[in-house]
């Protein structure tokens, strides 16, 4: 079977580039290995920037049920000070998110196979590639968009994490007084080797998600329950949080080895990368979707345009690259020893610095790459 491209995985980065290729009269297959969307590990906080691409492709955010977030409140020790965001925002559960974005990819025009992994992707000739599944079928097109997330494919893997990162999100659904206090706020609690964020989703629920460094978990007993109570111990606020919650999930999902920091230096011929197959920005800057979607959105420009894809992904890196140091930067001073000793000082100035971080983190585009692709 052979289309003009192959998009390989239908999260947010894939199923927005297919959208966008779809819309301009392409025909594109997307291959996505689960057979429904389903729970995913993320903070699930949508950015002003990825509010603007969804709000592009037709992703009405607000008739989904997200809840807008107008505050970034952040807590450490026994104290926690608030900012204004300097954005909109909002945040959406990633299953209703994934649900909407495939059932556009599917209005568009877009061949969904879902329920099928890729296994391999080579090529076959040297202006086609070649996706084999794991049912044995294979799918052929002279293009195909790289973006199964954090899941490498043999062969276009990327480096390791060294820091052994390892991430869990869960549901509560909070007292109604811990609903009040958190209100229209992300939360994001700091631990010595790690954070959290937490902020209400659709149908009054709250995800609570974390990412911490190993050796962290490995202190806490290299168990769920254990290092829930570590990061409790350690950051007060999110015990008074959690103080009656209810949880909703039997155990929290857990993803590890999250390569923070990685921008792909380079491609093939044919071979666009696209959300966290070509960035992987430091999660606390909820910053990841809107990353993915701009992306996307560059390579179906690029693609139409008839830019290659090695050269897009030289663009991409160069203009990805202070803002990831930046975060990472800002994420190590989270997390190291001599930013909590100056706990104090961080906290009073938070609500100023987060307004310039979170300007600086994000990826801006210019104005002739403005989201149109995306339009109808
Ligand atoms: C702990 C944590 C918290 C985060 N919090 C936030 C946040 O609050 N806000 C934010 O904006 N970002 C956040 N992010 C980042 C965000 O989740 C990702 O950057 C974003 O999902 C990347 O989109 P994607 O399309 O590249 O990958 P995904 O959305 O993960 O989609 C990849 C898809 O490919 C499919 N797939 C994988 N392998 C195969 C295969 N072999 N064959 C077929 N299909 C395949 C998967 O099933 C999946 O549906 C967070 C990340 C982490 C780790």
């Amino acid at each position: 079977m052979q289309d003009e491209v192959l998009i390989l995985g239908g999260g947010v980065a894939g199923c927005a580039a297919s959208i966008a290729l779809a819309r301009k009269g392409r025909s594109v297959t997307l291959i996505e290995r689960e057979p429904t969307p389903r729970h995913k590990v993320c903070g699930e906080f949508l950015s002003g920037e990825a509010l603007e691409d969804l709000h592009a492709l037709g992703i009405n955010v607000a008739s989904l049920g997200a809840v807008p977030i107008d505050y970034v409140r952040l807590a450490a020790a026994g104290r926690a000070v608030e900012a204004p965001l300097p954005f909109p925002a909002a945040s959406l559960t990633r299953k209703a998110l994934d649900t909407a974005l495939i059932a556009a990819a599917i209005a568009a025009g877009v061949r969904v196979k879902r329920g099928r992994g890729v296994q391999s992707l080579n090529r076959k000739t040297t202006n086609l590639w070649q996706a084999t599944l794991d049912d044995g079928t294979s799918y052929e097109a002279p293009t195909a968009f790289l973006a199964t997330g954090k899941h490498d494919l043999r062969g276009h893997g990327r480096p390791k994490d060294p820091h052994q990162w390892v991430a869990f999100k869960t549901y509560y659904r909070l007292s109604a007084v811990q609903t009040a206090d958190l209100a229209d706020a992300s939360e994001l609690t700091l631990y010595s080797g790690g954070y959290g964020g937490i902020q209400r989703v659709e149908d009054g629920v709250t995800n609570f998600c974390c990412v911490v460094q190993r050796r962290y978990f490995a202190r806490s007993g290299l168990r769920w329950e254990g290092l829930l109570a570590k990061m409790q111990q350690d950051c007060p606020h999110l015990a008074m949080r959690l103080d009656g919650a209810e949880p909703l999930l039997d155990k929290p999902i857990a993803i590890t080895h999250i390569p923070y920091g990685y921008i792909r230096r380079t491609t093939e011929d044919g071979l666009y990368c696209i959300g966290d197959q070509a960035a992987v920005i430091p999660s606390f800057t909820g910053d990841g979707i809107s990353v993915a979607l701009h992306t996307a959105r560059r390579a179906a420009t690029a693609y139409l345009a008839g830019e290659p894809a090695p050269v897009l992904q030289t663009r991409l890196r160069s203009a990805m690259l202070p803002q990831m140091r930046l975060a990472e930067i800002a994420a190590g001073g989270l997390n190291n020893a001599l930013a909590r000793a100056v706990l104090p000082f961080c906290l009073s100035v938070w609500p100023g610095a987060m307004r310039v971080t979170a300007r600086l983190t994000r990826v801006t585009q210019p104005a002739a790459v403005a989201p149109q692709v995306f339009a109808n």
